[in-house]
C-alpha cells in the first residue's frame, strides 16, 4: 500500500513588488510556509500557507514547529492514495494551527490528485466555475501612484477592485471617490478595513460612500466585535463581509444569527484546509450569504492554485477571487498562475496544476 514517507516544512520569504499598507501593518515581503509531502512511490505533493498572525495567530517558526513536531509524526505511514485517514490524523494532530494544517492539507490533495491523475477540484466535488473574476487590491498611497496603479489595473482588464481602508475615514472616502471615478460605474468595488475602525468610523464611511455602489465592506471592526458588526449592519444597506472574524465555520453561524454580516472571505489558512472551506461554503449557502475566496497577501502560485480549486465549487463568484501571486516580485513555480483580462482560470493539470521550481525555492528558503 502506498504511504506517506516524509513531510518537510520549508519557511520562505518572497519580496512584494511594492510594499502593501494595511490598516495595522506594512507588508514588504511574504513569509510563508511551503510543505512537501512525499510517498513511498516517490510521488510529491506541495502546499503553501502564509503566516498571518493577525488572522490565525501563527508565526512562521511556530508553523514549521507544528508540522515537524505534531503533524508530520501523525501522518507518516498513513495511506497516500486515500485522503480520509490522513485528513483525520491531520486534524487530530494538534489543536488550532489552521495555517500549518492548511499547507499540509493542500500538499496531501496535490499528492493524491497526482496519484489519481486528476486535478484537485475533482477530489472536492463537481466544479461549478472554471473561470473567476480576479480582484485587484488597491492600497492607499500618494495621489499620483494611487491613480497610476488603478489605471494600470484597468488597462490590464480588471473588473473587480478592493480598496484597502481602515485609516482616517475622510482620506478613505476621498480614495473611494477617486477609485470609483477612475474605474467608472461598471466595475465591481468593495472595501476592506482589516479591523482598523470603530463602529462610528464604519458608519460614517458607509454614509459618505452611499452613491459609490460599494458592494460590500470587509471586516470594519475588531474580529471579536460581534456587537459592533451587528450595529453597523443595522444602520447600512451595504453588506458586511467577515474576514479576520472567520476562525471556523461556527463564526458564520454566530454572525448570521446576530444579523452581523452577509458574506464571508474564505481563506484556506483560516479554515485548516479544504474540509473547513467546504463547510464554510455550505453555511454561506444555507444563510443566503455571499462568499469570496482569497489567498492572504501574498501567496505564490501554489496558494493561488489551491484557492482556485476550492472556489470552483462556490455557489457564486460574483464578489471575485483574490489570488495574490500578482503582488509578488517572484514565484516558486515554473509557470505562474496568470490573470488575463481580469480573469483567472481553474488549473486543469493533475494535482494543483502547478510545478515547483526547486531553484527558486532554494533561493527564497529561510532555513537553507
Ligand atoms: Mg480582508
Amino acid at each position: 500500500m502506498p504511504h506517506i514517507t516524509s513531510i518537510t516544512a520549508i519557511p520562505v520569504a518572497i519580496p512584494l513588488r511594492t510594499p502593501m499598507k494595511l490598516a495595522s501593518e506594512m507588508i514588504t515581503s511574504a513569509e510563508n510556509l511551503v510543505v512537501q509531502v512525499v510517498d513511498s512511490d516517490g510521488v510529491e505533493g506541495w502546499g503553501e500557507a502564509a503566516s498571518a498572525p493577525t488572522m490565525t495567530g501563527e508565526l512562521l517558526p511556530g508553523m514549521v514547529a507544528a508540522v515537524e513536531r505534531s503533524i508530520a509524526p501523525a501522518l507518516i505511514g498513513r495511506p497516500s492514495d486515500d485522503l480520509r485517514p490522513a485528513n483525520k490524523a491531520l486534524h487530530g494532530s494538534i489543536y488550532a494551527n489552521p495555517g500549518a494544517k492548511a499547507a499540509v492539507d493542500i500538499a496531501l490533495h496535490d499528492l493524491v490528485g497526482k496519484r489519481k491523475t486528476r486535478p484537485v477540484h475533482t477530489l472536492l466535488g463537481a466544479a461549478v466555475h472554471r473561470a473567476f473574476p480576479a480582484i485587484r487590491m488597491i492600497g492607499p498611497g500618494k495621489p499620483e501612484s494611487f491613480v497610476r496603479d488603478i489605471e494600470q489595473a484597468l488597462a490590464a482588464g480588471f473588473s473587480h477592485y478592493k480598496l484597502k481602508v481602515g485609516a482616517k475615514v475622510r482620506d478613505d472616502v476621498d480614495n473611494a471617490n477617486l477609485l470609483r471615478r477612475t474605474i467608472g460605474p461598471q466595475c465591481h468595488l468593495s472595501a476592506d478595513a482589516n479591523m482598523g475602525w470603530g463602529v462610528t468610523d464604519a458608519i460614517e464611511f458607509l454614509d459618505c460612500v452611499n452613491e459609490l455602489d460599494v458592494t460590500y465592506l470587509e471586516q470594519p471592526v475588531a474580529e471579536d466585535d460581534l456587537e459592533g458588526m451587528t450595529s453597523i449592519s443595522q444602520k447600512s444597506a451595504v453588506p458586511l463581509c467577515i474576514d479576520e472574524a472567520l476562525h471556523s465555520p461556527l463564526s458564520i453561524v454566530r454572525h448570521a444569527d446576530a444579523g452581523a454580516a452577509r458574506g464571508a472571505g474564505i481563506k484556506l489558512i483560516k479554515l485548516a484546509g479544504y474540509s473547513g472551506a467546504a463547510e464554510a461554503e455550505r453555511l454561506c449557502r444555507a444563510y443566503g450569504w455571499n462568499s469570496t475566496y482569497a489567498s492572504k497577501i501574498a501567496e505564490t502560485s501554489v496558494g493561488a492554485a489551491a484557492v482556485l480549486h476550492a472556489a470552483a465549487l462556490a455557489e457564486t463568484v460574483d464578489w471575485g477571487v483574490s489570488i495574490t501571486n500578482q503582488y509578488l516580485a517572484d514565484d516558486l513555480v515554473q509557470q505562474s498562475i496568470q490573470i488575463n483580462k481580469g480573469v483567472v482560470k481553474l488549473p486543469r493539470a493533475d494535482g494543483l496544476g502547478v510545478s515547483i521550481d526547486t531553484q527558486k525555492l532554494n533561493h527564497y528558503r529561510l532555513d537553507g
